[in-house]
This record gives C-alpha cells, structure tokens and sequence, in this order.
C-alpha cells in the first residue's frame, strides 16, 4: 500500500494503478462502516484509492472541527487490512492549494433541507471537496455510505448535472449489535449517552415496522418520533418521512425515514427505508 502524502505522490502513485479504479473518500477514525465501503470497492474494482482527509470546508463555525477525532495510524492499519492500494493523507494546503476556495460547487435547493437546515454550508463544502477527490483520484466507481443518504442524493445530483462521470456505488448502513449506527462521532458519547443514542435507530425500526403492518403516513412517521421524544437523553433536530428522493413522501410504496439529533453536545444522524402499503 502507497502512502502519499503531496499532491504530486498522490498523481504518480494514481497513474500507476493498473485495471479499473475505485475510490473511497473518508475522514478518518476509520470504523466497519468505512470498512464496508472499502471491502465493496476491493470486490468491485482491480485497484483501490482511498483518502483521508477532514474537510474544514464542511464544518460550521460552532461544530466540532478541531476536535474531529484523529486515529492515522489504526486507518492506515485498516486500510491495508482492507486491500487498499493508494492511500492519500493530505494536509488541507494540498487539498486547497493557496488557501481555501473562491469557486465552489453550489449544491442547489436539496442542501438547505434537513442536514442543510442546521448545517448551513455544509453540502456545499462536501460536494466541492468530492468533486476535488474525484478529478485527484480519477475513480470509475466511488464508494458513499448511506449513514449519508442526503449526502449521495446530493453527490449523484452533482455527478449527473456537471457531468463528472463516476459510478455513484451505495454501501449500506453498518450498524452496532444494538442499531446505533456506526460513527466516528460515537467517540463522543459517554456511558448514558450511548445508552440513550440507541433510540434513534429503535425509532426507525418502530416507524418501519409501523409501515409494514399498513400503517398510514402520520402513523408510522409519530410512532418513531413519540419514541425518540420520550428518550430524555435525545433532542431532536428533524425525524421526517421521505421519497427516496428525499421530496414529499408518497403515500404508499418505497420511502425513507431520516433522523437528526443532539446527544449531549454530539450530534448523531440515522435513516432507514420503509416501505408504505
Ligand atoms: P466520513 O469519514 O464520516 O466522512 O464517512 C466516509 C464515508 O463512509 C461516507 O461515504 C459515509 O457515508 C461512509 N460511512 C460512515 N459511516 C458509515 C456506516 N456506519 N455505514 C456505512 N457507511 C458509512
């Protein structure tokens, strides 16, 4: 497994890789969901980039950059457990070279709804360094985890509209015994905070399960927030019945329920898909 740390090592190792390439862009503090991408892309592809890098493009100013947790070499480990190639460590300035961006990719209407609501900036600053990542890394197929279902409705909509070429590959959400689904931010949680982060993968399973009996819309969307609200651990952002799309949900067939919310100062999101009859 190459290491490249400049711009320049990253080209020379990236031209090197034989057969079709697939790419798996991360921030560190690698867990099982991460593996998950990686060990789909080694199925998939004859050779395997993958990057490690913490966007400051993509924080606000209140959230949790600089406290981001950092665990380079158990990545590194994994990585090459995983079958990884290329590995790209970048310091922000070769990311960024000269400082931060003056163009950026707009994301569009869907970047102001649910994560973008709370998170103003954020999908603009995750779709400009996707795009960055896929024309470095040159990719046929790229590699996104649903944990992040907005987050691959948006990179699929900036791939299509601007034309970038690369294969968008949906990796499910790998999850604790319990449900919480995997997170770097997991870290954060204490003893009671963990206990209590559970509730918001056991009220997506509550709406789901609600759907799959023939509950109605209203039905399946409140018996997963009454859940949630009754956790005095958790504080809800949104808890929200959607189109796969993520527009208004149908009344009946394929939907998606999506969560957001605070667990002590850590903020934790889920989603699930239901299936409405
Ligand atoms: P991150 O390092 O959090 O930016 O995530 C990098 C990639 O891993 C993204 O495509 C995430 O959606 C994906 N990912 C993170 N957590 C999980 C998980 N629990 N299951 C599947 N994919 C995940």
């Amino acid at each position: 497994m190459v290491v490249a740390r400049r711009r320049a090592e990253l080209a020379s190792a990236r031209a090197a890789l034989p057969g079709s390439v697939g790419a798996v862009f991360t921030m560190g503090a690698l867990h099982d969901g991460h593996r998950a991408l990686l060990t789909a892309a080694r199925e998939q592809d004859d050779s395997l980039v993958a990057t490690i890098f913490v966007n400051p493009l993509q924080f606000g100013p209140a959230e949790d950059l600089s406290r981001y947790p950092q665990s380079l070499e158990a990545d590194l480990a994994l990585c090459e457990q995983a079958g990884v190639d290329l590995v790209w460590v970048p310091e922000v300035d070769d990311v960024y070279v000269g400082g931060l961006p003056r163009v950026s990719v707009d994301p569009g209407p869907l970047a102001t709804d649910l994560e973008g609501a709370s998170r103003p900036g954020h999908f603009a600053g995750v779709l400009t360094v996707v795009c960055k990542l896929l024309h470095l890394t040159a990719p046929m197929r790229s590699y996104f985890g649903q944990k992040d279902y907005q987050q691959i409705a948006l990179v699929r909509r900036m791939v299509h509209d601007l034309d970038l070429g690369a294969d968008i590959v949906e990796v499910p959400t790998v999850r604790e015994a319990d449900g919480l689904a995997r997170s770097s931010r997991n870290v954060y949680l204490d003893e009671a905070q963990r206990a209590a982060a559970v509730a918001l993968s056991a009220a997506l399973r509550a709406s789901a399960d609600a759907a799959r009996i023939g509950s109605d819309r209203d039905t399946v969307l409140n018996v997963g927030r009454q859940l949630l609200a009754a956790e005095p651990g958790v504080a809800i952002d949104y808890y929200e019945l959607r189109a796969p799309d993520l527009s208004p949900a149908p009344e009946h067939g394929e939907a998606r329920m999506l969560v957001a919310a605070r667990v002590g100062s850590t903020r934790l999101i889920d989603n699930y898909p239901v299936e409405l009859r």
